[in-house]
């Protein structure tokens, strides 16, 4: 694609590489066949290619965002499919980082758009205001209905309180450190992330079980947080960055230490994670840790597909239909890990219908977009349904919570089920 960027506009870092991705398209169009929001509305100012030219125009210009590119941009789920189908090997992931980064700085938003937005930036990335949030949530979840007449905020209220758990989210006991079997000498950390262990604690603590079988010891670090993928996935870049160096300072310590590996179990953190080095390639203060940081990150499937097996200990044999997260297939290229686990564990795996496409979660999406997620939430769980399993496995605790809203199938992270063959307690869900 030909761009008119000026030389002084590409002098600034950011703009030059977003030039360097426009020019890798070609506008051939195949990326709009596996664009979730194109597949919804046939538009073609929501699918890629047509996002791609409201961004061109937009930072070609040097122009503040308009209301037509905000709805637009803010319609993309960041799902990345476009990147998996794209034969030029666009980076929409960083254009479109970038355009949302530009909108927050030059858009004024409606105040109730802005005041959810600061509502989720404040809560959200904090484990603590999380869990309280989720208790207030619990509490008033039976006047949702209600909730969602009010006028602008109503809709995304509704979703808020329909994403909030049905059990009260009282803070877990912390399990002691399970016992290495054989120590490999091997140490690994795991984010613990800041919405997961609220929502569901068991799954870090069944991974910190199957690596204690394999002989892994976890190393915890109390002072690591978010990884800043939710409010980068609202164009709030400063914010995204300070929690991205507050986790490099801490993980670079522990693999000065000889860690071998941080693992994350949430993969649209992971995703995060590993783009570190690219997120803080112009601060030159951070550039080598990071990107040391981000070479350092595995998806917990990736790293435990790369361990000896470990023997089945409990029959499994159920049927599980395997959803493949978006940030972990086409952001992370994991995509037969899993699989090929669950398998060796002694599932039997169902491949789900349009396995490429979006669940609608994406982050807040399914809060601050609640129409195209509640679409795309319906047309998944009615893929997952028409495989007839018994189970469904994800390794996104995001996909989890919006797959759990249109159906009563359990709904397990992949580790889950990998600790449970291999010895580990059954989970909860299966009882
Ligand atoms: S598939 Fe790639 S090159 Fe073709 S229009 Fe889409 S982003 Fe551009
Ligand atoms: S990231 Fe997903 S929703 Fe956004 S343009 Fe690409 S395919 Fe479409």
């Amino acid at each position: 694609m030909k761009t008119l960027f000026s030389p002084a506009q590409l002098d600034d870092a950011q703009l030059r590489s977003s030039e360097k991705i426009l020019r890798s398209c070609v506008h051939c169009g195949f990326c709009t066949a596996t664009c979730p929001t194109y597949l919804l509305e046939g538009d073609e100012l929501d699918s890629p290619r047509g996002r791609i030219y409201l961004i061109k125009d937009m930072l070609e210009g040097g122009k503040p965002a308009t209301a037509e590119v905000v709805k637009h941009i803010d319609r993309c789920l960041s799902c990345l499919s476009c990147m998996t189908t794209c034969p030029s090997g666009v980076h929409y992931m960083h254009l479109v980082d970038h355009a949302r980064a530009h909108i927050e700085s030059t858009y004024t938003r409606p105040w109730h758009q802005r005041l959810m937005r600061a509502l989720l930036a404040q809560i959200l990335p904090y484990r603590e205001r999380f869990r309280v949030a989720l208790a207030a949530a619990f509490l008033v979840r039976p006047l949702r209905a209600a909730f969602g007449t009010l006028p602008y905020i109503g809709a995304s209220l509704r979703s808020m309180l329909s994403l909030a758990p049905a059990q009260f989210p009282s803070k877990p006991i912390p399990e002691p450190a399970p016992i290495l079997t054989q120590p490999s000498g091997k140490r690994v950390v795991i984010l613990e992330g800041c919405a997961q262990p609220v929502l569901r604690p068991s799954i870090n603590a069944a991974a910190r079980r199957l690596l204690a079988r394999h002989g892994i010891e976890v190393v915890s670090v109390a002072s690591e947080g978010c990884c800043g993928a939710l409010v980068h996935h609202m164009g709030r870049e400063a914010d995204a960055l300070n929690f991205a160096r507050a986790n490099v300072d801490t993980w670079i310590s522990e693999l000065d230490r000889g860690l071998e590996a941080i693992l994350v179990t949430t993969s649209g953190c992971g995703t995060t994670v590993k783009d570190y080095g690219f997120m803080l390639r112009e601060d030159p203060a951070y550039a080598q840790k990071a990107e040391r940081v981000s070479q350092a990150t595995r998806d917990i499937s990736e790293y435990v597909a790369s361990l000896p097996p470990l023997p089945n200990v409990h029959e499994t044999g159920q049927i599980v239909a395997y959803h493949a997260a978006c940030s972990l297939q086409h952001g992370q290229k994991v995509t037969d890990a899993p699989k090929r686990l669950l398998k060796a564990a002694g599932f039997q795996l169902r491949d789900v219908p349009e396995a490429h496409i979006c669940c609608g979660s994406a982050g807040v999406y399914n809060i601050l977009q609640p129409d195209f997620a509640q679409r795309l939430g319906a047309r998944k769980v009615a893929h997952i349904e028409r495989t007839k399993p018994q189970i469904i496995a994800a390794g996104n605790i995001g996909c989890m919570t919006q797959i759990a809203q249109g159906t009563n199938l359990p709904i397990l992270h992949t580790i889950e089920l990998l600790d449970w063959a291999s010895g580990g307690p059954k989970p909860a869900e299966l009882l």
